[in-house]
């Protein structure tokens, strides 16, 4: 039986009869659905009797953002779940040795993150968020001494830091490289990721939990580090901390290797700390996969899967489909 690839509400994979959906939306009709990690963007609500492919980490990290994703698993015959260094719990999935499938992916260890970890399959289904040549991250030692940089004149000035990024995942990696800075302060949403995280073992430094956006919240005078959310600089909760405690506002992404990315975030600075495979780390992916075909998708796909094409591979972007006419990959 053949292997066939198509969009169905998400990513349908059919292997050898036995259908998986692969970080779908909705609830959807299937053998095994695969839930890669749990970031928003990637996780629905299943609607019951669905058998959900993913690690603990991710269905307790879920559960703690209000995604019930019911009893899951991590070992089912014929799969194979890898760490894909993205974020606490990531992975990927390799279907016999037919598909492989990144989900997030990073390329690079961070703190208590390893890198993506990857096996040969004939069929490589990627995330290409940072797909453009123009994407090279630096070395992270190096922007880590940065912003502690960054962090130590502030002090000096009497002026408190509010560090920025994704509260699951980018969050904790500034908790652990910037917590040596006392007082610190956590945003709840943050606080509560930290809680899961230490449920596996990852022990972050204590710090106050504080919603700054809240009407009782209290922030002392004088220099503090705070783990915050992304948010605009012109939200009233920032522009507060802005004018009232004279805070910087620092946000981390892999987008900031663009120029004006601080401006159009309203921030102080930008740094391209990302959870995400820069541009030569995705090449280095698809060597080490060594599919026969690469579908991609998310950010650059259509890019990507040009530059691929150029190198030789059978390549193309999966939100190119015609979604109604499954497309076929012909199955060895
Ligand atoms: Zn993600």
């Amino acid at each position: 039986m053949g292997t066939r690839v198509s969009l169905n509400g998400g990513i349908q994979v059919e292997v050898g009869g036995t259908r998986f959906m692969l970080d779908p939306k909705g609830s959807a009709k299937a053998d095994y659905t695969f839930v890669s990690h749990a970031h928003v963007d990637h996780m629905h609500r299943p609607s019951g009797g669905e058998r959900i492919i993913a690690s603990d980490e991710t269905r307790d990290l879920a559960l703690a953002r209000g995604y019930d994703l019911g009893d899951t698993v991590e070992e089912v015959e014929g799969v194979e779940l890898l760490d894909s260094g993205h974020i606490l719990g990531s992975r990927a999935i390799r279907i016999g040795d037919e598909v492989y499938y990144t989900g997030d992916a990073s390329g690079r260890e961070r703190a208590f993150l390893g890198k993506c970890r990857t096996r040969g399959a004939r069929i490589l289904i990627m995330e290409t968020t940072y797909g453009s040549p123009e994407y090279v991250f630096p070395q992270t030692a190096r922007l880590v001494r940065d912003v502690n940089r960054l962090i130590g004149s502030a002090f000096d000035r009497g002026r408190p830091v509010v560090l920025m990024g994704y509260p699951l995942g980018k969050a904790q990696l500034l908790a652990y490289y910037f917590s040596s800075w006392a007082p610190l302060y956590y945003h709840t949403s943050v606080a509560a990721m930290n809680r899961v995280h230490a449920d596996y073992g990852v022990r972050l430094k204590e710090g106050e939990t504080i919603d700054p956006a809240s009407e009782g919240a209290v922030l002392p005078d004088g220099p503090w580090v705070m783990i915050a959310p992304m948010s605009s600089g012109r939200s009233k909760a920032m522009a507060h901390l802005r004018s009232r405690h004279g805070a910087l506002l620092v946000a981390f992404s892999g987008w900031a290797v663009g120029g004006g990315y601080s401006r159009s975030l309203g921030v102080d600075y930008t740094f391209p700390l990302s959870d995400h495979c820069d541009y030569p780390e995705l090449l280095k992916l698809v060597e080490a996969v060594a599919p026969e075909t690469v579908y991609t998708t998310h950010g650059f796909a259509a890019e990507f899967a040009r530059d691929l094409r150029n190198m030789g591979f059978s390549a193309r972007t999966i939100s190119g489909y015609q979604s109604s006419i499954s497309d076929y990959v012909k199955g060895g």
